[in-house]
């Protein structure tokens, strides 16, 4: 397969009521490339996200994930992404290995168990297993929720907001996540409200303001000063 881009978004548009939250959208992101999305709180990115992973439906516009067509192939599109909500979207009375293995039957996953231990040992979670979800602390059910998204090898990782709330191991653990996943190839596409983390973690630099794209730059050749400007112009 040579598609080269993960991500291809074109004329993608949504509305809630009448309210208009994502308004005309057109977005590429190469393979094996990282892409940040930035905005102020209801700038639409958390639904942007939704609607690549498959959770929510585009008003208009279509969306292409590594050459697949959201309109006809949304369940491939599904077994390609890996996506990290704010919401941990797990089962709190099972727990953390119940979860794991019930996501890997729904994801056909070969050798579950196996793969959700290995995954499990390098979050720090591997005595974790028998634990209920409601037991646990919000950094380590974010640890499991990590683990459920990286089950079944996904491609391309969606991520909203994967640095809030975390401690500095849970920031490290993130970025070596992050790395590990486009050494392999992967793509990953996240949101943040940190801007040197904006700029560390991406390739490309996208700000959304009132659901539009209004600032588009490869994050290389940007300074922090740069973008710190750039966002105060374009989002206040
Ligand atoms: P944040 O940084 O707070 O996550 P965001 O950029 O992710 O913000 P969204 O969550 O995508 O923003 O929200 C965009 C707009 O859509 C907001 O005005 C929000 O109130 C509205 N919105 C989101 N979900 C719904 C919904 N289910 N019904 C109605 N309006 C919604």
């Amino acid at each position: 397969e040579t598609v080269a881009l993960a991500i291809e978004i074109s004329h993608l548009k949504k509305s809630y009521a009448l309210k208009p939250v994502l308004r005309n959208i057109n977005l590429a992101l190469p393979r094996g490339q990282r892409m940040v999305l930035l905005g102020a709180n209801g700038a639409g990115k958390t639904t942007l996200l939704r609607i690549l992973a498959g959770l929510g439906k585009a008003g208009s516009g279509t969306f292409l994930i590594e050459g697949l067509d959201s309109r006809y192939e949304l369940q491939e599109i599904r077994r390609r992404i890996g996506f990290v909500a704010h919401q941990p979207y797990l089962y709190e009375e099972l727990t953390v290995l119940e979860n794991l293995l019930f996501f890997g039957q729904l994801y056909g996953v070969k050798q579950a168990r196996e793969r959700a231990m290995a995954l499990l040992q390098q979050v720090g979670m591997e005595r974790r297993t028998k634990d209920r979800i409601r037991s646990l602390s919000r950094g380590q059910v974010q640890r499991v929720a990590w683990v459920r998204a990286l089950l079944h090898s996904p491609s391309l990782l969606l991520l909203d907001e994967p640095d809030t709330g975390l401690d500095q191991d849970g920031n490290r653990l993130v970025e070596v996540l992050l790395a590990e996943h486009t050494t392999r190839g992967g793509s990953i596409l996240f949101t943040t409200h940190n801007l040197e983390r904006a700029l560390t973690w991406s390739d490309h630099i996208v700000i959304l303001a009132g659901g539009r794209v209004v600032y588009q730059h490869e994050a290389a050749s940007l300074t922090h000063e740069e973008l710190v400007q750039r966002y105060q112009e374009v989002v206040t």
